[in-house]
């Protein structure tokens, strides 16, 4: 490997010549978190943990190389009451959050309480998969290892890490033989389990990459494959927005237009405002796509 920057924004997958029985999968992330969640004024202790959250998202999407979204989601009873973060096949990241008042909660514990984190497999073709662990650990990493340990027949483990200006996460994995089963390989893996564990936060952090990969690895001779490239965009539409408003029903819908001349539904993901008025009742009520003169 000889380029061993890791500033683009991307995730990575790599294997091993002298360990080939494991993959490794990098994710690092500047700007694009910064473009993700600075339009949302949340906590900076929510903030980390959103990022913490997207970058598993990164990981897990491109361990399970599928067409479609990997969402992650937790829900809890602490101040910070719901976080969900999202990547695409395509690379596509977003992430929000909801809480009450923070104060001085610092620790995972504190800032999520007890609740569950839902792993959810929206393919585009075929059918959605979720899988549940409950918040048990003290990191969204520890509860992501406990949910592998739980349901995965393959040895997975990841770590992340986060600082000011980016976030990083590294994943390795047993890779199945052709059949299914696991290649009989237990002093490689174990080496890489061992020497994954060596990592500090501060290099996860900033150097999750090529870079790490060669100051743990290097002595597997490690080969990396095309970075994925990691962007912000959300999927939110007029007519995805207008779907909830008709959820409501017509007579809810007519008396909330009674009540108000216009309805503002804003995305928390990427803030876009989506208006409706008086004139849009017709067609929400309908199955008709939105006037083209309302499109925004
Ligand atoms: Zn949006």
């Amino acid at each position: 490997m000889t380029d061993l920057t890791a500033d683009q924004d991307a995730v990575r997958s790599y294997l091993c010549d002298l360990a080939p029985e494991a993959r490794l999968i990098t994710v690092h992330l500047g700007e694009t978190k910064n473009a993700m969640l600075d339009h949302q004024k949340m906590p900076m202790a929510a903030k980390t943990l959103c990022e913490e959250l997207v970058a598993a998202a990164c990981l897990l999407s491109h361990m399970l190389k599928f067409d479609g979204e990997m969402i992650l989601q937790i829900k809890g009873s602490g101040p910070i009451t719901m976080m969900v973060a999202e990547c695409s096949s395509a690379g596509r990241i977003r992430s929000t959050a909801q809480w009450t008042k923070v104060g001085a909660a610092s620790t995972f514990t504190d800032l999520v309480g007890t609740g569950y984190l839902a792993v959810t497999v929206n393919p585009i073709q075929g059918e959605r998969y979720q899988g549940i662990v409950p918040l048990e650990s003290s990191s969204i990493s520890g509860c992501l290892n406990h949910y592998f340990e739980d349901s995965e027949q393959l040895n997975t483990k990841l770590w992340l890490a986060s600082n000011q200006s980016t976030v990083g996460g590294l994943l390795i994995q047993r890779i199945p033989e052709e059949g299914g089963q696991s290649l009989q390989g237990h002093l490689n893996w174990e080496t890489l389990s061992t020497l994954a564990n060596t990592i500090t936060d501060h290099e996860l952090a900033s150097d999750a990459g090529p870079l790490l990969i060669y100051k743990l690895f290097h002595e597997l001779d490690p080969r990396g494959f095309d970075p994925c490239t990691i962007k912000f965009g959300c999927s939110c539409s007029r007519e995805r927005s207008a779907r909830a408003l008709r959820a409501l029903g017509e007579t809810e819908l007519e008396q909330l237009f009674a009540e108000q001349p216009t309805l503002t539904l804003d995305c928390h993901f990427c803030g876009q405002v989506y208006q409706y008025d008086q004139a849009d009742l017709e067609w929400l009520l309908s199955d008709q796509p939105p006037r083209s003169d309302t499109l925004q």
